[in-house]
């Protein structure tokens, strides 16, 4: 089954009935990562609609500063939440160097949840790879997803010798550096995303919305980089995140979806 571990699935408006087919036909394990409160309650409803969707608490860290003095309601949706995402830390396109302590104070209050109620995390951490790390390591949470990378190289290796997973996502299809940290992550933490709707917008700088399909372009991509086919890099994948969650009694039922799975034939 294919993997998408970190998408916007909220943000799809009156394409959320064809981006939900889609990740039926194509059977796509999807995390769908909040950015708020506001954003998590929508993808519970979301999640409702189809089994292939795990929604997640977290708040963005453009969202932090609205929610540093309302850590108890933070509170309240970590503990509905099977895992948390997406949190994190972003010191590189949030200029407002003023939101940087309430980004922190948010973090580490996520963090040790996680940590507290054995929850995995998936975190974006652009150009706070470091302080993530050492948040991680200080709390013992080992069950972390960095989501599209790209930060320096040093830091990606000991994230690695950590333990943590890593999403490449569709910037794989045009950077020559995610193509470089594609290839320093090991088999057995490699996991994929989309991030999607957004990332092919962003990036292109037009109005293309990513459809989940987009999944498929990135693990043909990752089969290229790594002399391999698409059929073993998505075997890979499934591995991988079938062992993410394996010992989490809260995601019990996605481990058993994922392992009653079969092995599709692509057209
Ligand atoms: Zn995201």
């Amino acid at each position: 089954m294919l993997i998408d571990a970190h998408v916007h699935l909220d943000r799809y408006g009156e394409l959320l009935d064809a981006a939900l087919s889609e990740i039926e036909d194509k059977q796509i394990f999807t995390v769908a990562t909040a950015m708020d409160i506001p954003s998590y309650l929508e993808l519970q409803k979301i999640g409702e609609r189809s089994e292939l969707v795990l929604p997640t608490f977290g708040v963005h860290p453009r969202r932090a500063a609205e929610y540093a003095d309302r850590l108890q309601e933070i509170g309240r949706n970590i503990e509905a939440s099977p895992a948390i995402g997406e949190i994190g830390l972003d010191f590189h396109w949030v200029k407002d160097t003023g939101t940087y302590p309430a980004q922190r104070k948010v973090l580490e209050y996520f963090i040790a949840a996680a940590r507290e109620q054995n929850k995995f995390v998936n975190l974006h951490t652009k150009a706070g790879e470091k302080e993530i790390l050492d948040l991680l390591e200080k709390y013992d949470v080992r069950r972390a997803i960095i989501h599209w990378y790209s930060g320096p190289m040093d830091i990606l290796r000991a994230m690695i010798d950590f333990g943590c997973y890593f999403t490449i996502g569709v910037e794989v299809l045009f950077s020559d550096y995610i193509k470089a940290i594609a290839n320093a992550v090991p088999d057995h933490l490699l996991l994929t995303e989309t991030d999607n709707p957004g990332a092919l917008r962003w990036l292109k700088k037009t109005d293309e919305v990513g459809m989940p399909n987009a999944i498929e372009q990135v693990v043909e991509a990752l089969a290229n980089l790594k002399l391999s086919t698409a059929e073993r890099i998505e075997a890979l994948v499934h591995r991988n995140f079938v062992r993410l969650v394996a010992d989490d009694p809260r995601l019990q039922h996605v481990r058993a979806r994922l392992l009653n799975s079969k092995p599709k034939t692509r057209n």
